[in-house]
């Protein structure tokens, strides 16, 4: 069994070698579950899983659930429309009450950059058992998205051995609204952890050129950072260059609610200069799959007939893949014992 040191998972800048490959190795194991005929294994029976979204999720959401559910775990869900949040209670002592129903896993997600990170801190100074996954904080971190997607990459790019170092030295594309993508700054740290070259393309106003110092040695909260030899991050401009040599392509939502000011006033625009087609894909050295994490914007950040193309997209298997992603952090995160935070 792996040594796995993580009490809470808040973002994949702490995740080492050995973390992406104990992820990998229980996702490859629960990924063939269905096919063998076994739909439901009893790992977690006993355990109480709650999800807490502050915010709206379709996939994510649903995801961590079924996850627990084919693990045999209680599952609990707060709705924040109907909860006493109106009533004024804090997201803490919204997480308290769940914790004191007796929850081993809080999978919570809000807009508000580090809540995650705040609750899981006062849970460890209190001592409380409880483990934090988040599910995505504001712009911050979205950590199982950025899993399922380099799982899928990999079972790409080598279906018979998908494996992290599979992606070492590939160049990935990320194209869109990368200044208020958590699935973005998940994906950095998380590709360049595997070796992957990531290519950052965009408008300067969706993306500021600080981004190309955006991996940090160490990483934040970090003395060193857990990976040796980290990928590369480039910017450009043009998407018809970023697109030439890319081994794959993720394209992202515009993520209007978190825009201040009218970042993109002309969707017309922003279509012709950074949407996927299977027009601009001509240029690419050979043929490339396509990512979204999704909601989909369709015709804006993407083609309808791209979108729905399976021989390119791989929209279908990022969303089958976290399933057995999200089992293996619910497995992990409450059968490890040591925990280093
Ligand atoms: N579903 C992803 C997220 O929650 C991407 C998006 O919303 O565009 O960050």
């Amino acid at each position: 069994m792996t040594n796995w040191k993580h009490k809470h998972i808040i973002d994949l800048a702490k995740f080492s070698r050995e973390d992406y490959l104990a992820v990998f190795e229980l996702a490859n194991r629960f990924k063939v579950l269905p096919i063998t005929g076994t739909r439901k294994i009893p790992a977690l029976q006993g355990r109480l899983i709650t999800t807490l979204f502050f915010e709206a999720s379709t996939r994510t959401r649903s995801s961590f659930e079924l996850a627990a559910k084919r693990l045999s775990a209680d599952v609990q869900s707060f709705s924040a429309n109907s909860s006493s949040l109106q009533k004024g209670e804090t997201p803490l002592d919204t997480a308290l009450t769940y914790i004191s129903m007796g929850a081993d896993v809080l999978i919570i997600r809000h807009s508000s950059t580090n809540l995650s990170e705040e609750i899981a801190h006062y849970l460890d100074e209190k001592n409380i058992n409880t483990s934090i996954l988040n599910a995505g904080d504001g712009v911050h971190s979205h950590p199982s998205q950025g899993l399922l997607d380099i799982f899928t990459l990999a079972n790409f790019f080598q279906p018979n051995n998908p494996v992290p170092d599979i992606l070492s030295g590939k160049n990935i594309t990320i194209v869109g609204d990368i200044l208020h993508s958590r699935v973005a700054r998940s994906n950095l740290w998380a590709l360049t952890a595997c070796g992957a070259n990531v290519i950052l393309c965009g408008p300067k106003s969706l993306l500021p050129e600080e981004f190309s110092n955006f991996i940090k040695e160490p990483p934040p909260g970090q003395k060193i950072d857990p990976i040796k030899n980290r990928g590369k991050v480039i910017i450009m401009r043009s998407l018809k260059d970023a697109l030439k040599g890319s081994d794959a392509v993720m394209t992202l939502r515009l993520q209007k609610e978190r825009m201040q000011g009218n970042l993109i006033t002309d969707f017309y625009r922003y279509n012709r200069d950074y949407g996927i087609t299977h027009e601009n894909l001509k240029v690419c050295e050979k043929k490339i799959p396509i990512l979204h994490p999704g909601p989909v914007n369709r015709g804006i950040e993407i083609s309808s007939d791209l979108l729905e193309d399976n021989s390119r997209s791989l929209i279908d298997k990022q969303v089958r893949n976290g399933i057995p992603i999200r089992m293996a952090l619910l497995y992990l995160l409450t059968t490890s014992k040591k925990h280093s935070n």
